[in-house]
């Protein structure tokens, strides 16, 4: 499965409120929105708590997910990434409703 390749365009990130943020809560930096609990990962190396890098919203949802909707993770979930910069190791974390 490959999914269709898509541009990201930088603006300054604005917090919407549930329901009208769905599809919309994807960003860079600042603290990770949780859909559950906190989930922040320990660096495998160093033991350290990994650093915020992004969190990426499931798109293409009108209410209901179609064939169409390549970019819905799991019951329209947020993946998110971290980095620790001592170690350069990597991690990610999916949450859904
Ligand atoms: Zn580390």
């Amino acid at each position: 499965m490959k999914l269709r390749e898509l541009g990201v365009k930088f603006t300054t990130y604005q917090k919407l409120n549930y329901p009208e943020n769905l599809g919309k809560r994807t960003k860079f930096g600042g603290d990770p929105e949780w859909i559950q609990n906190d989930q922040t990962p320990i660096c495998p190396k160093c033991k350290n708590k990994m650093v915020f890098v992004s969190q990426i919203d499931s798109f293409d949802y009108n209410g209901y997910p179609t064939e169409e909707a390549e970019y819905i993770f799991g019951d329209v979930g947020m993946i998110y990434v971290f980095f620790c910069f001592e170690c350069l190791e990597t991690e990610s974390v999916f949450q859904c409703y």
